[in-house]
């Protein structure tokens, strides 16, 4: 049953039909109450119908009805899909004084709004000004206005204007565009601008250039004169691009030539690319741990074939004390510099071409980079291991006398084709995504920051955007798998699937690894296995992979000159993924294992992990061996199933991608296994069956 009913209009002067709107959105949220199984629908363009001849504040009256009517309950409505602008996009101060008069705040809303109309009058699209002020300024005001604020739509025709008022076109780019990005890069430095800010107006600029390097060329030998030459990687075996790419904007828009390899960059191409094009540094990235040694391997390389040019390091996993205890021996020819994050890449970079201050800074970090290895060294001579048996001893103590492991509803494996992405919207983390963008603080409290409040706010209105997008368009695919088999723990470290419940067709032996750390009395040497019970327990394990990234290539090429716009969907497909794992989780609780059909947790509960059971991922600090992953896959055959494959250093492609284990037991938690003895790495390498110095490849972080 679907109830419609009437909606009228709002601001028409006349008193009795200013409670309109509210009436509606009160019927909504009735019947949603009292009838939880009807739905509600609406004609909703009728609410505005005293504003015609006014689309941007028709839309705008419509985003805001709609986001508080379908909150309120409302299933469906018949709008001009055309005449519809995002609620988080309307201007402040609009969105305000509709939002007074939709839903009856002030007497004079009515009168507060038409005061302000003449601003937004035009055909609609409520972020097209007609003819804002600033057009009316000079052209190279008007192109510095476009780079601050990342305003593309006039650059084409202003950059051309400057180009006809000067001699050469390269002075339009040294000129007014450099000076633009100088207010840009100024602004950053003093936290006065964020990074997506930034990532915004080096798309301006790159459009910019676009236009003007043809005729650049025509001309010859005035070619852009850069502040130096970067290469740039994501090295071998890796897949995880959007550090680097954010760190490769930042620094073209500091007009330093960036060249950029790409993701998975074998050493080889890396050092003849730079020796070719005689690079001034090198930079390599890389988020999962295997990336470390292969970094460690870059820079070996650099000293065996002599180079002496800057080794700039950076990615999730990396670190100072990694670079100073690792990477740097490896490459005493040359300086080697670990930089923290995107913004401090501009200065870092900057003073490594400067001839004043470079031997500065490279000194300085030598001395730093001393005095990081000679603690981490001190540390490690310190370190106290119990030897594994004593760890084993002191494992958690799971009473399993008295436990009966929840039975899954349904063994086997499942999988998950082409989800629809608006299932996942609501499971989103957006905090991460903010930390992506270098903007602190936690979702939703960060959108009334009072420093990156705006930016946030601007940001979050373009991802919202983004997802419309992609939703709409269809390409981005969302695939998954999952599997629940009988398992028990098989030693102390161990875990063994089954094919079955008669527990006699061992189908998998999965390894893990102990905390061997001495720990205060009460606390226990923690191992993933265990959470799992012993033989004569009918226990269960899980295991799952997800991606939101299929088909993300052919989305990417249609934004081949738009970094900001390929960052923002590499980094929802990211967000995307992580929702999957948790929407997945959630379905494996309430149904096919279904230990917890009556759990209801809302987004934020689930974000905080209130619930029974862990997801650990191989390669993180629980289950840190990337290898275990081959097994993941083997057993729900994920390449076909959910089209995710792994690289030969264990990343999985396409990189917004997510795959673990699922355990049940109530008291299973995180944890990081963090520094192991060598004992255990002998015996894990006996139960692995692999040679000692493979096992170490796996585990060498932990060493
Ligand atoms: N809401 C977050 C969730 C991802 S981080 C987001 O959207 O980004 C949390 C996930 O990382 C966990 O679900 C688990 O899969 C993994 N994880 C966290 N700590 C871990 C640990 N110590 N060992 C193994 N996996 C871990």
């Amino acid at each position: 049953i679907i109830f419609d009913p009437n909606i009228f209009p709002i601001g028409t002067g006349i008193d009795e039909h200013k409670n309109y709107a509210v009436d509606f959105i009160d019927t909504c949220t009735w019947i949603r109450d009292n009838l939880p199984h009807a739905k509600v629908s609406g004609g909703v363009s009728n609410v505005s119908f005293s504003f015609r001849g006014n689309n941007v504040l028709r839309e705008a009256i419509h985003s805001v009805f709609l986001y508080h009517a379908i909150r309120a309950g409302l299933s469906m409505g018949i709008v001009n899909a055309g005449q519809l602008g995002i609620y988080a996009e309307i201007p402040r101060i609009l969105r305000e004084r509709v939002e007074d008069l939709v839903l009856n705040r002030r007497e004079d809303a009515t009168e507060r709004l038409l005061a302000i109309a003449e601003d937004y009058v035009g055909e609609g699209n409520t972020r097209t000004q007609v003819n804002p002020a600033w057009r009316e300024a000079s052209v190279r005001d008007r192109l510095s206005h476009a780079l601050v604020q990342g305003i593309t739509e006039f650059i084409i025709a202003d950059t051309e204007e400057a180009r006809l008022a000067v001699e050469h076109p390269i002075e339009v780019i040294e000129g007014p565009l450099m000076d633009g990005m100088n207010v840009v890069g100024d602004l950053f430095g003093a936290g006065k601008m964020f990074l997506p800010q930034v990532v915004k107006s080096a798309r301006v600029m790159k459009q910019a250039v676009s236009h003007l390097e043809p005729f650049i060329e025509a001309e010859k030998g005035s070619g852009r004169k850069f502040k130096g030459k970067i290469v740039m990687a994501t090295v071998k075996g890796d897949v995880h691009d959007i550090g680097k790419n954010i760190v490769a904007v930042v620094l073209q828009c500091n007009n330093f030539e960036v060249v950029d390899l790409g993701v998975m960059v074998p050493m080889d191409t890396i050092l003849s690319t730079a020796r070719e094009l005689q690079a001034d540094m090198i930079g390599l990235s890389g988020l999962i741990t295997p990336s470390l040694d292969e970094m460690v391997h870059v820079a070996a390389n650099m000293q065996s074939q002599g180079f002496d040019i800057p080794l700039l390091i950076g990615g999730a996993t990396t670190s100072k004390a990694h670079t100073a205890v690792k990477i740097e021996p490896a490459y005493d020819k040359g300086p080697t510099l670990y930089v923290t994050d995107a913004s401090r890449s501009v200065s870092v970079v900057t003073r490594l071409v400067s001839r004043k201050q470079r031997s500065g800074l490279i000194e300085a970090t030598r001395c730093e980079y001393m005095a990081v290895r000679e603690r981490v060294i001190q540390r490690a001579e310190k370190r106290e291991f119990l030897s594994i048996t004593a760890a084993r001893s002191n494992k958690v103590d799971i009473r399993w006398g008295g436990y009966q492991p929840p039975v899954p509803e349904n063994l086997g494996v499942q999988a998950l084709n082409k989800l629809p992405l608006e299932t996942l919207i609501p499971y989103i983390d957006w905090t991460p995504f903010f930390r992506t963008w270098e903007l602190a603080g936690k979702y939703p409290k960060i959108l009334d920051d009072t420093v990156v409040g705006e930016s946030a706010r601007s940001l979050f209105a373009d991802a919202k955007e983004m997802l419309a997008t992609l939703v709409r368009d269809g390409r981005l695919e969302a695939h998954g798998v999952f599997g629940l088999w009988p398992c028990n723990r098989e030693g102390d470290d161990d875990l063994v699937l089954y094919a079955d419940e008669n527990r006699d067709r061992p189908i998998a032996h999965l390894h893990h690894l102990r905390q061997q750390t001495p720990k205060p009395e009460g606390k226990h040497n923690f191992c993933l296995a265990d959470f799992v019970a012993p033989r004569g327990t009918a226990d269960y394990l899980g295991g799952f992979a997800v991606t939101a990234g299929v088909g993300i290539q052919s989305i990417l090429a249609d934004y081949q000159d738009d970094d900001y716009s390929s960052i923002m969907i590499k980094a929802l497909a990211d967000r995307l993924a992580e929702a999957f794992a948790e929407y997945l989780h959630q379905q494996v609780r309430h149904t096919h294992w279904g230990y917890a059909a009556q759990e209801s947790l809302d987004t934020e509960a689930l974000i905080r992990e209130d619930y029974g059971g862990i997801r650990p991922a191989p390669g993180y600090p629980a289950c840190p061996d990337h290898s275990e992953k081959q097994k993941l896959f083997q057993l729900l055959d994920i390449e076909r199933k959910a089209h995710i494959r792994l690289t030969e250093q264990f990343a999985m492609l396409p990189a917004a991608a997510v795959s673990g284990w699922y355990f049940s037991h109530p008291d299973a938690r995180y944890f990081g296994v963090g520094k192991i003895d060598r004992d255990q790495l002998e015996d894990y390498a006996a139960r692995k069956r692999v040679s000692i110095s493979v096992a170490e490849d796996w585990v060498r972080p932990n060493l």
